[in-house]
């Protein structure tokens, strides 16, 4: 068997070598900045934890190789100018946008895009990071240092976030989980829920979109689609050309998570459609730190990704799963009193959620 490099050695890279094991793949991620340049060999394959990278020799060295996957969508993904080009051209439902030039001014983007209009990096944005909202009531000019930088979003009057993780391999073949519930805070994945039969109606739609999106790019691999739900609409906010933290729960709530299956696609192994057992809910733990009694509460699984402890920062997430949706719910309980109190509202949506099914 080939041995797959993951461009980047975070959390992801890390859950993919984790899946890699039933599979007897090797999987090796890469640290972008590391002295030492991995030794891939001919038939080896190269796949990434992120959709962008700094330009170093390794990074260089990896993305030069014949084994590189999806070579050329991260051009057209990681810029968000090309992104929103690329839905608009597919005819793909995204936030209305403008480009933000050096020349743009705050009357224009208002005119074009209504009073609250949030300016958003091109490149390198994450976890609501790079993000500037925009009021016209505030009378801000657009900041000088997001000139030609960035593009300006339409606010969307979302009723919820729903995203769709999907996957494709080198013969088209295309497999989707259902679509998964999320809470952002200040731009931050907190928690997801899913499946969701009420959300069950617009997977049709979901699946189209993202199917649209994979065929174009040629894509192989895991792939997933972060939208608003208006109303009955589906409005495709990002996309993201790998694993995805609203596909964690696919670790407990599926019989091939997300990891195995972007390991299936892009080393040539059968993909199939995920059989979803009970019902999953994922907290991410967010500037917390580790709890050891967390590893005591039945029905869960917690993935502590060993980085230092900053507010903020994504350091771990907890994969609740259980068939019944009253166990789940008494888990959840128990993980409520061992979390800080600011996560209240974050129990409050999951609880309010569940009792909806
Ligand atoms: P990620 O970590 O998922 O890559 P990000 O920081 O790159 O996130 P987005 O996903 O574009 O940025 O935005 C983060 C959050 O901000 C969204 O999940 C949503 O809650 C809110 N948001 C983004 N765009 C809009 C918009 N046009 N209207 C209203 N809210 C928005
Ligand atoms: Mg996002």
């Amino acid at each position: 068997m080939p041995t797959v490099w993951v461009l980047g050695a975070g959390q992801l890279g890390a859950m993919l070598k984790q899946a890699a094991y039933p599979l007897a793949l090797r999987v090796e991620p890469v640290e972008p900045e590391s002295e030492q340049l991995p030794a891939i060999k001919d038939g080896d394959i190269i796949t990434v934890e992120r959709e962008q990278w700094p330009d170093t020799a390794v990074t260089r060295h990896m993305s030069q190789q014949s084994g590189f996957m999806n070579a050329d969508i991260f051009g057209k993904i990681a810029d968000r100018f090309h992104q929103k080009t690329m839905l608009d051209t597919l005819g793909i439902n995204t936030a209305p946008w403008r480009s933000v030039e050096v020349d743009t001014q705050a009357k224009s983007l208002h005119a074009a895009l209504g009073p609250d209009v949030l300016l958003k990096r091109r490149e390198g944005g994450y976890d609501g990071k790079g993000q500037f909202w925009l009021y016209q009531d505030k009378g801000l000019d657009v900041p000088s240092d997001w000139l030609g930088t960035g593009i300006a979003e339409k606010k969307i009057p979302f009723n919820e976030e729903l995203s769709l993780v999907g996957a494709r391999d080198k013969d088209g073949n295309k497999v989707f989980y259902p679509l998964t519930l999320n809470l952002h805070r200040n731009g931050i994945l907190m928690a997801s829920v899913a499946p969701l039969a009420r959300v069950d109606h617009l997977q049709g739609k979901a699946e189209s979109m993202l199917g649209k999106i994979m065929d174009a790019a040629d894509y192989i691999g895991v792939m997933a689609m972060e939208c608003f739900r208006v109303g009955e609409e589906l409005i495709v906010n990002e996309l993201a050309p790998r694993v995805h933290n609203s596909g964690h729960w696919t670790q407990a709530g599926a019989c091939v998570s997300q990891f195995e299956m972007h390991l299936r696609a892009v080393s040539g192994l059968p993909i199939k459609a995920p059989e979803v057992r009970g019902q999953s809910v994922m907290i991410n733990v967010i500037g917390v730190e580790r709890e050891t009694n967390w590893l005591k509460i039945p029905s869960t699984q917690c993935y502590w990704y060993g980085k230092d402890v900053r507010p903020g920062r994504k350091l771990g997430h907890i994969n609740i799963n259980h068939p019944k949706k009253s166990a789940v719910q008494t888990a959840l309980n128990e993980l409520r009193n061992l979390l800080p109190e600011n996560y209240g509202d974050v129990f409050d949506w999951v609880k309010e959620e569940l009792s909806s099914l």
